[in-house]
């Protein structure tokens, strides 16, 4: 029996669990794309490949010329270009694509979150001399903070940044910080303290790994401004590697027995 052939779009634990299951398989051949953003990605189980694919064509292209037979978005939930890509360029390939979209984090109570639409509100949103401001957002959004020099920021990035790099304008007030999750809730209420922090700007991403940071803004009694999610792309969505899964059993055929309770 042919083996199939499938791709995922990495980038998230989720993807990275799904390569590790399929690897196992003996009937099919998963391929991870990676945008090759990071310096040091945690590299998934099969084979990989790494760069953009030049937008829904090149992904149309990619499809055909590997002979893919089932996509799965498993990208961050803020990664919306990519996924929307995935899902015209599935379309257009005629190759069935499924998207995983773990759940967004609910506010508990005790936390004081102001949920916000885009990083331009959050900006915004964050009141004059605010004191020291938490960024989580990631250094791609750092320039929407740029205007806001009567705050001083604190912007935890995954590695130091690469000499050309360039992020736009940046905030005059601002220290980073280099860490890569997943966090614990003692380090982090830790850092929120040793750098007297007094708001949290976050993206609302779902998940445990930066999931710690929230708790400690709990019980510290810090507000936090909460991005909320792009909207989620056409076509259908699962919420977890296992679930994937299960929907590659149905769509693709794969014999799944076994892998579907092992986390
Ligand atoms: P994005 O804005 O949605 O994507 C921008 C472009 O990067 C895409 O059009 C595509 O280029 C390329 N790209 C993105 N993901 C790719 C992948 N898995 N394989 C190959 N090319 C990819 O994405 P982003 O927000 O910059 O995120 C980049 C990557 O980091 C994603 O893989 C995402 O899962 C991961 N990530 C993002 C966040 C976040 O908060 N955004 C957080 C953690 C991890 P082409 O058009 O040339 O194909």
């Amino acid at each position: 029996m042919a083996r199939a052939r499938i791709l995922i779009l990495g980038g998230t634990g989720d993807g990275f669990r799904l390569a590790e299951r399929l690897h196992a398989m003996a009937e099919c051949d998963v391929i991870t794309s990676m945008a090759g953003v990071t310096a040091a990605p945690k590299v998934p189980a099969g084979a990989v490949r790494r760069g953009g694919f030049g937008g829904v064509d090149g992904l149309v292209n990619y499809l055909q010329a590997e002979r893919i037979e089932a996509l799965v978005d498993a990208t961050h939930p803020f990664a919306a270009q990519m996924s929307r890509n995935a899902a015209l360029a599935a379309a257009q390939a005629q190759v069935p694509a499924v998207h995983i979209s773990r759940s967004s984090w609910e506010a508990l109570p005790g936390d004081d979150w102001h949920n916000v639409a885009t990083m331009t509100e959050a900006a915004a949103k964050l009141p004059s001399n605010a004191g020291t401001t938490f960024l989580t957002t990631g250094k791609t959004q750092l320039h929407h903070f740029a205007q806001r020099n009567d705050v001083t920021f604190l912007a935890r990035t995954v590695g130091p940044l690469g000499e050309d790099e360039d992020l736009g304008p940046l905030p005059e007030k601002l220290t980073f910080i280099h860490d890569k999750g997943p966090f614990e809730v003692a380090s982090e209420r830790k850092l929120l303290q040793d750098y007297g922090v007094a708001w949290i700007v976050s993206k609302n991403s779902g998940g445990p790994a930066a999931y710690a940071k929230l708790e400690a803004a709990r019980e510290l009694g810090l507000p936090v401004i909460m991005v909320q999610r792009p909207s989620p792309p056409n076509g259908h969505c699962v919420c977890d590697a296992i679930a994937a899964l299960r929907w590659l059993a149905a769509n693709v055929g794969l014999n799944i027995r076994g892998m579907e309770t092992a986390r």
